[in-house]
Formats: structure tokens, C-alpha cells, sequence
């Protein structure tokens, strides 16, 4: 084991430190040597690179001896094995399965937009956010290209964070109504947000194939968490859950009910647990622009959310 600079920590000593997975300021590092750094190499061209020391909370979620998935059948071996949060983000932060994805973060992580440009964007895998015990768990889409590719934080640092987050604090699961940069103090209680696929993808469309080779990082995270409900965003996410609940041995009905606003299931497991699964627009401009979801629509949601958690 090497030293790693300014208090940085593998994940093993991550899990070690009792902190709250997800919770941190750390998906930013400062990356040296070994097979994860080579998202760094390019993301951090002609920009000064983040030090995590000086975010607020010097741990980082991964290090430079992760290894790295390359391939579908990587990611099923590391997301099975990972043995808590803190080893499946940092695992997941240094994938690299999906060629396309991976082509596209760095190359918006190198590019930047103009209002970015001073910044140093995370350009890799978002892994999930909030509270290791939540029982609540908000299934979103990706990253946005300059959002949580850019701040390494999932739905921070873009308009459909600035929603999501106003509405999660509104409902008491948020320390902060904003979520704007990881060393921003930002804290959940009761919540996790995890995406269904970790990379952004050009135009927020990934592909079929893409959706299944980050599933197994997905299945991995809600088998470590005590989730209750799944607060789905958009349909996108509805129509992937089915298979990656299946695997977790979930009894899924058939026909599985269609995506709709306010749209609820119960799922059953064999072993007696239930899982409620309730939809939600997506908090994008283009809906939330339009008024197709307002903000009482998604306090609704959120409100129904923490009654079905309490019930159980
Ligand atoms: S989308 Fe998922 S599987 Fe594909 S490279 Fe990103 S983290 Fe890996």
C-alpha cells in the first residue's frame, strides 16, 4: 500500500472510517499512478487540478489501486464483490466498460463549457449520493454532461439538481436547499440518488446495451441499502428497473405497470420484504420549463415517499 496524498484514503479505508458513504467530498482526487488515473490525465489538461484536501472533507471514494472495469463481465465481477458503499463507489468511479461513454464524459471534460472553464471536470463514473441507511432511494437517468460530469456529484451542479434538491430539502431529507459542488456541505438523511447509468451520455440517451452493462453497479448499490421505496424519475428509469430488481429476486408482475406521474406498484420478495416503487416526472427543464411537473407535483411524490417508508 503506497501513501496517498493529502489524506486521501483507498476504499477499503474509506469503509474503515465509519463516514457516510456517498456523503462526501470526495469524488474528487488527486489521481496518481496506477490504472485509474487515466480519466484524469484528460480531464485535468489545462486546468488546475481539485485537491480533495481542501474540499471540507479530505476522503476520497476511490485510489489509484481500484482496478477498473473494462468490459460487461468486469463489471458484474466488481460490483458483485464489492462488500460495502464506500468499495462500490470507488470501484464504479473507475470503470471504463462502455467506449462510447467513456469517449464522451472525457471528451466534455476536456472541452468544458465556457462558464466551466476555469473548473476541473470529474469526467468519470458518478456513483451514488446521500444517506448509506436510506430507505428511500431516487432512481434517475445519468449525469449531466456538465452537471455531475463536471462536479462529480450526482444532480449537482445542473437545473434538474437545483429541482430535485429544493424539493428533497422541502420535504426535510436535504441539510441544503442547493447542491451545487461537492465541499458545499450538502447532506441527505433518509435518501440516496443513484443514477441507472453512471457515465453521461451524448445527448442523455444512452444506448440498450449501455443501460445493461451498468446495471450490475445498480443492483449492487440497492442490494447494500435497506430501500423501501424507489422514487423513480422519468421512464427511462421505470422501463430499466424490472430486470435489475429481478435479479435481486423481486417477484416483478406482469405486465409491469406503464410509467405515469404519481404511478405506484408494491413488489413483492419471497423472502417477505416489499419494495414500493413510485414514478415521477423527470425534474428537466423540459418538463419543469413547461409546467408538466411543478413543484407541489414533486413535493407530492416526496411526501407519498416517506409515508410508504414509514409504513413498512
Ligand atoms: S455507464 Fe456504467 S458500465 Fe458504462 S462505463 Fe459508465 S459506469 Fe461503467
Amino acid at each position: 500500500m503506497f501513501a496517498l496524498p493529502f489524506g486521501v484514503t483507498t476504499s477499503r479505508q474509506f469503509a474503515r472510517t465509519g463516514s457516510k458513504a456517498g456523503q462526501t467530498a470526495g469524488a474528487q482526487r488527486r489521481l496518481r499512478g496506477g490504472s485509474c488515473q487515466t480519466a484524469a490525465v484528460v480531464v485535468s489538461r489545462g486546468a488546475r487540478p481539485r485537491d480533495p484536501a481542501r474540499l471540507g472533507t479530505p476522503v476520497a471514494r476511490s485510489a489509484a489501486d481500484d482496478p477498473v472495469a473494462r468490459s460487461a463481465a468486469d463489471v458484474s465481477r466488481l460490483a458483485a464483490s464489492a462488500e460495502d458503499l464506500a468499495e462500490l463507489d470507488a470501484r464504479s468511479s473507475c470503470c471504463r466498460a462502455c467506449p462510447r461513454l467513456v469517449a464522451w464524459r472525457e471528451k466534455v471534460a476536456a472541452q468544458r463549457r465556457r462558464a466551466f472553464a476555469t473548473e476541473t471536470y470529474w469526467g468519470r463514473p458518478v456513483p451514488g449520493f446521500g444517506d448509506p441507511a436510506a430507505r428511500i432511494v431516487v432512481v434517475g437517468l445519468a449525469p449531466a454532461a456538465h452537471g455531475g460530469n463536471r462536479t462529480g456529484r450526482i444532480f449537482t451542479g445542473d437545473r434538474s439538481g437545483d429541482w430535485l434538491f429544493a424539493a428533497l430539502y422541502r420535504a426535510g431529507f436535504a441539510r441544503q436547499p442547493t447542491s451545487e459542488r461537492v465541499d458545499d456541505g450538502q447532506r441527505l438523511d433518509g435518501v440516496r440518488l443513484v443514477a441507472v447509468v453512471r457515465c453521461a451520455p451524448p445527448a442523455n440517451k444512452p444506448t440498450p446495451v449501455e443501460r445493461d452493462t451498468c446495471r450490475p453497479w445498480l443492483v449492487r448499490e440497492l442490494e447494500l441499502l435497506p430501500a423501501r421505496v424507489l422514487v423513480v424519475l422519468g421512464g427511462f428509469a421505470w422501463q430499466s428497473l424490472p430486470p435489475t430488481l429481478a435479479r435481486l429476486g423481486f417477484l416483478i408482475p406482469r405486465p409491469f405497470p406503464s410509467f405515469g406521474h404519481g404511478r405506484s406498484v408494491t413488489i413483492a420478495h419471497p423472502d417477505g420484504r416489499r419494495l414500493h416503487l413510485l414514478a415521477s416526472y423527470h425534474p428537466s427543464q423540459q418538463n419543469t420549463f413547461t409546467g408538466k411537473l411543478t413543484e407541489p407535483m414533486l413535493d407530492a411524490i416526496f411526501h407519498r415517499a416517506r409515508q410508504l417508508a414509514d409504513a413498512e
